[in-house]
């Protein structure tokens, strides 16, 4: 796993099965459908299937952390400050 400040990067192999809760047994699935092949490209969700039961869905790579949550928080608060203060700025020289 790794962390990289805004998102935490986990491997859904190790996920639990949503239908059978068996552990370790979701094995990447290959997309079937033209719509499945879009999701994939597009978005972090990938087709996961398990092992066990059967099951076959979408899972994600990526989860967002509290941490990533404040991080964005922090990061819109400071775009705006300085945004405000740029705007002071040139209504002073205009
Ligand atoms: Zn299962």
């Amino acid at each position: 796993m790794v962390k990289n400040g805004l998102v935490f990067r986990k491997n859904p192999l190790y996920e639990k099965c949503p239908s059978c809760n068996a552990v370790g047994l979701l094995r990447k699935s290959r997309a079937r459908s033209t719509k499945e092949k879009i999701i994939k490209i597009l978005t972090p969700y990938g087709m996961y299937r398990c092992k066990k039961c059967g099951w076959r869905g979408y899972r994600t790579k990526f989860i967002l952390t509290k941490q990533s949550v404040k991080n964005s928080i922090v990061y819109i608060f400071l775009i705006a400050a300085v945004a405000y203060i740029v705007l002071q700025i040139l209504k002073r020289f205009a």
